[in-house]
């Protein structure tokens, strides 16, 4: 069986280690992401993604609770939402976030989007710090920042994000704010790192899929991997969360990885992080 023995992990700048790929449960409905993440914890993830507003923190924290999985050995996120950025605010949305996981440690909190037109990430990210500080999260990170959201929190900061959480697939590389990411040493890790399915059709991807005996979504996860990046897949079908899991067993070659490389089309899925302002 996998387990954080195989599954890679990346160091962050504090030193807390990661595992290189989680479990996604976007749109996983509460009453369904209890038996998802179970599925995933018994296949060997350790480390699953939710956020406040995907409104099924309960549901990963019932699989936790169920788990026989020690609690050193799982990696949980989650993030704080729009309506909750603002000093006061956070403190309470964190405390919340983790009665509801039933926790009393969080391993990632994210601030979900940067929303630069209500000019609160800054004091979103001073509450981070203090919780970090308190030993109340063991890492504190981003999601969708942009280069220049980026450049602005670290200015005037005390502690650099560990990871920034971005749209990112062979359809939209992102290839600007990596670029910022490696310059403050911040980990990037991709959602939808599948683009929701939508490259898993293209010919190239499944040619290399065919030479490797893989499927195109092993294919494209390697893609990733093999560029240091953390990855979390979302899939509520047990054999395709086994699937994106078994991926550590071959390797893409330079021409392949620039094969996949030339798919990029500025394919986003979500919202650009710019205009994302709503509360
Ligand atoms: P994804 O790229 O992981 O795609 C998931 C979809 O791809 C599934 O619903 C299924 O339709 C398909 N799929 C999955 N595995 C497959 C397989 N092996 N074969 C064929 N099809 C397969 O997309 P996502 O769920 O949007 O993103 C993953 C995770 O990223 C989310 O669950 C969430 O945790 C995180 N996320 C974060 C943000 C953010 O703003 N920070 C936004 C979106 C998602």
């Amino acid at each position: 069986m996998t387990d954080l023995t195989t599954v890679p992990a990346v160091t962050l700048n504090n030193g807390v280690r990661m595992p290189q790929l989680g479990f996604g449960v976007y749109q996983v409905p509460d009453d369904e992401t209890a038996a998802a993440v179970t599925t995933a914890l018994d296949a060997g993830y350790r480390s699953i993604d939710t956020a406040a507003i995907y409104g099924n923190e309960q549901g990963v924290g019932r699989a936790i609770a169920d788990s026989s999985v020690p609690r050193d050995e799982l990696f949980i996120t989650t993030k704080i939402w729009n309506s909750d950025q603002g000093y006061d605010s956070t403190l309470r949305a964190f405390d919340e976030s983790l009665a509801k996981l039933g926790l009393e440690q969080l391993d990632l909190s994210l601030i979900h989007w940067p929303t630069p037109e209500r000019g609160l990430y800054l004091d979103t990210w001073r509450a981070l710090e203090r919780l970090h500080a308190e030993g109340r999260v063991r890492a504190i990170g981003v999601s969708n920042f942009e280069p220049d959201h980026l450049e602005r929190l670290v200015a005037t900061s005390t502690v650099v994000p560990a990871v920034n959480q971005v749209e990112l697939h062979p359809a939209l590389q992102n290839r600007a704010t990596i670029a910022a990411n490696e310059r403050h040493g911040i980990v990037t890790e991709a959602w939808s790192p599948l683009a929701q399915g939508a490259v898993l059709g293209e010919s190239s991807v499944i040619a290399i899929a065919v030479r490797h005996e893989a499927t195109p979504a092993q294919v494209v996860l390697r893609w990733h991997l093999q560029q240091g990046r953390v990855v979390i897949p979302k899939s509520v079908t047990p054999s395709r969360i086994a699937e994106n899991l078994d991926v550590f067993g071959f390797e893409l070659a330079a021409d392949e990885l620039a094969a996949i490389d030339a798919l990029e089309r500025d394919g986003r899925t979500g919202p650009h992080p710019v205009e994302f302002n709503v509360a």
